[in-house]
């Protein structure tokens, strides 16, 4: 069996009729798992993943647990396979956003604590117990339903509150926030495991606001110590904070998008290493010879000066890629090439004339890396006007996920 391709695929969970054409990856493919047809794809690299979770363990100090945040599908990449592989890492904590998203885990058989943040109605309490999930309760009259239910379930809920220290978005004020902590702390329905907050800009050079959240933070930790209330999880980083700011470490930091392998801004300190989890692919539909005076795409914003070779790909700005005109390149045979016109819903054209030795249903990268060359997801950030977990999470669902072990 020789095996040609450049990235030797040791697993492959998901087979597509396109992609997965060599033998060796029907040869590994899981059966019964979904078939996709389409040419384009998003590439999930859990070898990268593994990886990156062994060299943050490394850079982590021993005491500090951490929580992975899977939130919108772990940011596109499959809250299932991410969540699985950062408790095969030591992760303590899962967080998500909605009651659906936790309960995607527990259907699929997953065990661990899971926080959900934000504010839960007062529908989702009785759910959120049955299903063992960790709730923020914020305001006394959620908190008076829950003990209710809680109650009735003749079960306790397991409850974090946020702090909202500067950012005015989830959690009680921290000057008001004393008091409602001492109600909490007697309510023998609640197991009250944890108080946290949330930075407002943590991976930027200047810190001196994320330091003022702190500073309140810290102020109302000493204000409840004097009361003799503890609790076992206080928490405060996200990626940004667990990079720069290791006096706010506490007892666990919250990592979304640190294990994928992305940074969060050009400035936060790097671990050597790391690598993106997240690849997006596809092939050349078609392959075109353009002459002098023809135009491309919509609304004609290109016109062919010269003769050009020009390829194209199947997807557009339906399948995530940001609304572009003659702007953004992709990576062909390890080269740049520019993408040429305005691309559409479903396709958009790249200019090949300098990469003489590309062929129909060759593969394109759009997002990642081909030989040394890459397309980084801050790159296709600034097409948009806009940052790396916009673009992460925005590829579409028409596009499948394929799962691979691969090795660059
Ligand atoms: C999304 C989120 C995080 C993760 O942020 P990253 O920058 O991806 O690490 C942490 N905490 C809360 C409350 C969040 O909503």
């Amino acid at each position: 069996m020789q095996i040609k391709h450049k990235q030797l695929y040791l697993l492959c969970f998901y087979q597509n009729t396109y992609e997965s054409s060599s033998l060796i990856d029907r040869f590994f493919a899981i059966k019964n798992q979904k078939k996709h047809h389409r040419p384009a794809w998003v590439e999930i690299n859990l070898g990268r993943l593994e990886n990156n979770f062994v060299l943050i363990n490394a850079d982590r100090p021993r005491h500090l647990k951490f929580l992975t945040v899977v939130k919108d599908q772990a940011y596109g990449h499959g809250a299932i396979e991410i969540s699985q592989a950062a408790l095969r890492a030591g992760a303590s904590y899962l967080g998500v956003v909605t009651l659906d998203e936790a309960l995607q885990l527990r259907q699929n058989k997953i065990q661990a604590p899971i926080l959900i943040f934000g504010e839960r109605s007062q529908d989702e309490i009785a759910t959120s117990i049955s299903n063992s999930l960790t709730c923020c309760i914020n305001d006394k009259m959620i908190a008076l339903s829950a003990i209710e239910t809680a109650r009735k379930l003749k079960k306790n809920l397991t409850i974090h509150i946020e702090i909202d220290t500067g950012m005015s978005r989830y959690g009680i004020r921290w000057d008001e926030a004393a008091e409602f902590i001492t109600f909490i702390a007697q309510i023998p329905e609640f197991n009250f495991e944890g108080i946290f907050t949330h930075f407002a800009m943590s991976d930027e050079t200047d810190k001196s606001y994320a330091m003022l959240q702190l500073e309140r933070f810290n102020t109302l930790l000493s204000e409840i110590r004097k009361k003799d209330i503890s609790v076992q999880l206080l928490h405060a980083s996200n990626t940004g904070g667990f990079l720069d700011l290791p006096m706010a470490n506490f007892d666990m930091v919250r990592m979304g998008i640190l294990p994928l392998g992305v940074y969060p801004s050009k400035v936060c300190r790097r671990i050597p290493g790391l690598l993106p989890v997240m690849s997006v692919k596809s092939k050349i539909a078609a392959i075109r010879d353009l002459k002098i005076g023809d135009k491309v795409g919509y609304g004609m914003r290109y016109t062919a000066e010269t003769p050009r070779r020009i390829a194209v790909l199947p997807l557009g700005y339906g399948d995530g890629y940001p609304r572009v005109r003659n702007r953004g390149e992709v990576l062909v045979h390890g080269k740049r090439a520019p993408i040429i016109g305005g691309n559409a819903m479903d396709a958009m054209m790249v200019d090949i004339t300098h990469i003489p030795e590309s062929r129909q249903w060759d593969e394109v990268v759009i997002m990642g890396n081909q030989g040394e060359e890459e397309i980084s997801v801050h790159e296709i950030a600034e097409l948009k006007g806009s940052v790396s977990y916009d673009i992460l999470t925005g590829w579409r669902s028409r596009l499948p996920r394929i799962y691979v072990r691969g090795i660059d």
